[in-house]
């Protein structure tokens, strides 16, 4: 089984002709409403992949909130533990999406998400302890993160996403990485968590290995890829060749295929492959949750 820590977000998504400069006005084509958040969709990804994922996380007393609930129920995730948080709206996130490039930028109001709080982990009975994969990201409270890594009895999985770039969040991270086995950042949250400039895959190596604490790290490299970087060897698993169209949630397929693959038993290596199979599937469709592949999709990329 995987446990996920983590965020549930509504995402409110506007395709733009390119992306506003600060002060601009763009007008964008059509709001569309979908399921999102780092957690929720790390979690979704798995599931659609057949893994058993519990989830622990929390939503607002709204309307929203029992919508997306409803809509992680409807995936195979347990929502047990996914409670709503009196007096607190459910978080948000609004994502323009580049028409052309599909690249995204992304605003997050975090509501109900600020609420989720350590002793929220130890309130979920055993099912950190019992999860052979805990998957973790960072938009939810930095104290919760740690407490879950703590509590974890598996293997202990986290993507540092979104990147914080200040002094205090470096050193939360440092004590938060000894308890974690496999890191994942992409190419922006590696150079926030060192504070090293990355112009190229050695810089990027250098950077991945001097991290103390995790015993592999695993560098999303967008069209490029993922480095893996593990006991000083260094590994670049290529992509795969699709067209995309929104980039959105690439990221949060990678974390949730890799989650999966390594509940499985599966070798790293192997493990990256069939992460970046289900992450380029990503993003071949538009918006986050709706983009996740199944297993069927992956197998067939794979060639199996
Ligand atoms: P994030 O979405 O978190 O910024 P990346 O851009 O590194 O992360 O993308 C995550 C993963 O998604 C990559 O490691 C890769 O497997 C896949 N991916 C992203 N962009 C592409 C692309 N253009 N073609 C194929 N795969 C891609």
């Amino acid at each position: 089984m995987i446990a996920v820590v983590g965020s549930i977000n509504l995402d409110l998504v506007v395709p733009v002709p390119h992306h506003p400069l600060p002060g601009e006005t763009v007008l964008g084509g059509e709001l569309a409403e979908h399921p999102g958040g780092k957690g929720a969709n790390q979690a979704v990804a798995a599931a659609r992949l057949g893994a058993q994922v519990a989830m622990v996380g929390r939503v607002g007393a709204d309307a929203d909130g029992v919508r997306l609930r409803a809509a992680l129920e409807r995936e195979g995730v347990n929502v047990r533990w996914v409670l709503a948080e009196q007096g607190a709206r459910t978080g948000r996130a609004l994502i323009a999406v580049d028409r052309e490039t599909g690249e995204n930028t992304i605003v997050v109001s975090p509501g109900a998400n600020t609420a989720l709080a350590p002793e929220h982990c130890a309130a979920s009975g055993t099912v950190l302890r019992d999860a052979s994969v805990t998957l973790l990201q960072q938009e939810v409270p930095a104290a919760t993160v740690e407490t879950a890594a703590r509590l974890a009895g598996g293997t202990v999985l986290l993507n540092p996403a979104p990147a914080r770039e200040d002094q205090a969040a470096r050193a939360d991270l440092r004590d938060l990485l000894d308890m974690v086995d496999v890191l994942v950042p992409n190419r922006t949250e590696l150079a926030a968590l060192t504070g090293r400039q990355l112009p190229d895959l050695h810089a990027v190596a250098e950077a991945a290995l001097s991290l103390r604490g995790p015993s592999a790290v695993v560098v999303t490299l967008g069209e490029d890829g993922a480095l893996l970087c593990e006991e000083g060897a260094v590994l670049l698993v290529p992509a795969f060749d699709v067209l995309p169209v929104d980039t959105t949630a690439a990221g949060d397929a990678f974390c949730g295929a890799l989650a999966c693959a390594l509940a499985e038993s599966r070798p790293l290596h192997e493990a990256v492959r069939h992460a970046n199979a289900a992450a380029a599937l990503a993003t071949t469709l538009p918006g986050a949750q709706p983009s996740l592949p199944t297993r069927d999709e992956v197998e067939k990329l794979l060639g199996h």
